[in-house]
């Protein structure tokens, strides 16, 4: 089981079936996962007061909950909010599969994936000299991380003195930030040329954040002159990432490109019984093959039900059925509708971009700066989320007309300069995939 976040959802059943309805809408189903540390669950309220009462009243009832899950005694620790965030970094067992997880061993490689598969094999293999630059792009959830980290792993093992750097686009990005505000940037630069192997993970979230893809590129340049391996993934091709700097999307295009296309059946099936046997888990042929026959586009959910039905089946002792995958794939399809992106995300990730900060935009300022990413984050929000002005208007503080006149103002900004439509185009698209 690699995810405490997929078998949260049976721990949640199991104490909503010991106590009131409105008790457990109001003190337990708003918490969230945060890990398992070894055999201690640590969980997350809202605030203290929420934290409070869950230990006093509700601790051994969710810890009986998790027992019966995991089938072992787990211990329970509940943070708020706030403390959340200094929580240590997470070991063995994380809500996100541990990078050391994603090896070559455990990819199903079929006639979706063998291109990239044997292309990243070659890239681990002789890191600088096979594909350089190599670049690998596909949907969601169709296994680019899973590649890259199995490329890193190999290279760890085959060259333990080569410096694998491993981070992603938007971590990137905010790094760079970060570093110009705090007057560092010669620290940062002398970090990521110090390596050996560089993967950048979901690459788009770089394209029209004018700093960012300074640093990149000249990043991109020293490393790549000096003989080093540089990686890439994005869910688009590179001329496909309209905000690009030219310069960047030629470096991209020089190396090895390969895709990752949607599995077909026969990978399907063999995915969800590799997922299954990596937890010992007996699933009946015709129970697999039906799965496969029902879920296509995402292997991240064929890992998602054999994880659920493995946890119900803890739960309930019962071998996987037609019925109980059934009730399950529904489930799995709800969840598929994307979770609204919130309006805070928005404004974080649009502040971002624009080098401001995300207090400046719901503020009353209007110096030019602020007041522009304002009416950008406007116009992204109502792209993104298509709530009404109104609604989106109470999130800046600002009445409906002026949520209006910042649309319509971006509009005709697009409709004259084609770098920002370019730029906010991306934008609306990135933010949407974060869903
Ligand atoms: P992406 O980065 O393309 O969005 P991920 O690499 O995160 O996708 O893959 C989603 C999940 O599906 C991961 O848990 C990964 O291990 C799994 N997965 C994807 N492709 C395969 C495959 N060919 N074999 C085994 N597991 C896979
Ligand atoms: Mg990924």
């Amino acid at each position: 089981m690699n995810s405490f976040n997929d078998v949260w959802d049976s721990v949640c059943a199991y104490c909503r079936n010991s106590m009131h309805e409105v008790a457990y809408n109001t003190w337990i189903s708003s918490l969230q996962p945060v890990q398992l540390d070894g055999s201690c669950a640590v969980i997350r309220a809202k605030s203290d007061y929420q934290k409070t009462i869950v230990e006093d009243h509700y601790r051994s009832l969710l810890q009986q909950g998790l027992e019966e899950v995991f089938g072992f005694p787990v211990s329970v620790r509940v943070v708020a909010e706030e403390q959340a965030e200094a929580a240590p970094a997470a070991p063995a067992v994380e809500m996100e599969p541990s990078a050391a997880h994603y090896t070559f061993d455990n990819f199903v490689v079929g006639s979706s994936n063998k291109f990239a598969h044997a292309a990243s094999l070659a890239v681990a293999a002789a890191p600088g000299k096979a594909y350089n630059p190599f670049f690998i792009y596909g949907n969601p959830g169709l296994g680019k991380t899973h590649l890259l980290n199995a490329i890193r792993n190999e290279i760890h093992r085959r060259y333990p003195t080569l410096s694998v750097i491993y981070t992603q686009g938007e971590p990137f990005m905010n790094e760079v930030i970060a570093a110009i505000q705090t007057a560092s940037t010669p620290a940062l630069r002398e970090k990521y040329r110090s390596a050996d192997v560089l993967i950048i993970d979901d690459i788009q979230f770089i394209a029209g954040k004018e700093s960012t893809q300074v640093e990149f590129f000249n990043t991109f340049e020293a490393l790549y002159h000096a003989g080093k391996q540089v990686i890439f993934s994005s869910d688009r091709l590179p001329k496909d990432m309209k905000s690009l700097d030219e310069r960047i999307q030629g470096r991209l295009e020089m190396g090895l490109i390969a895709d990752i296309q949607q599995p077909d059946f026969e990978v399907r099936v063999l995915i969800i019984r590799q997922k299954a046997q990596a937890l010992q888990f007996q699933i009946p042929e015709v129970v697999v093959q039906y799965i496969a026959n029902q879920l296509k586009n995402n292997v991240r959910q064929l890992e998602g039900i054999v994880n659920k039905l493995y946890a119900y089946s803890r739960l309930t002792g019962e071998e996987p059925s037609l019925t109980s995958v059934n009730n399950l794939i529904n489930e799995i399809r709800k969840d598929e509708l994307p979770e609204p992106v919130t309006i805070d995300r928005i404004i974080a990730t649009v502040a971002a971009a624009y080098d401001v900060s995300p207090a400046d935009i719901c503020s009353a300022k209007q110096t030019a700066e602020i007041a522009n990413a304002r009416h950008i984050c406007i116009y992204v929000a109502r792209e993104v989320t298509g709530l009404p002005l109104k609604t989106i208007g109470k999130s800046f503080g600002r009445n409906h007309a002026t949520i209006s006149a910042s649309i319509k103002k971006i509009q005709t900004d697009m409709r004259r300069n084609s770098r920002l439509r370019a730029n906010i185009e991306d934008m609306v698209k990135n933010i949407s995939g974060m869903a």
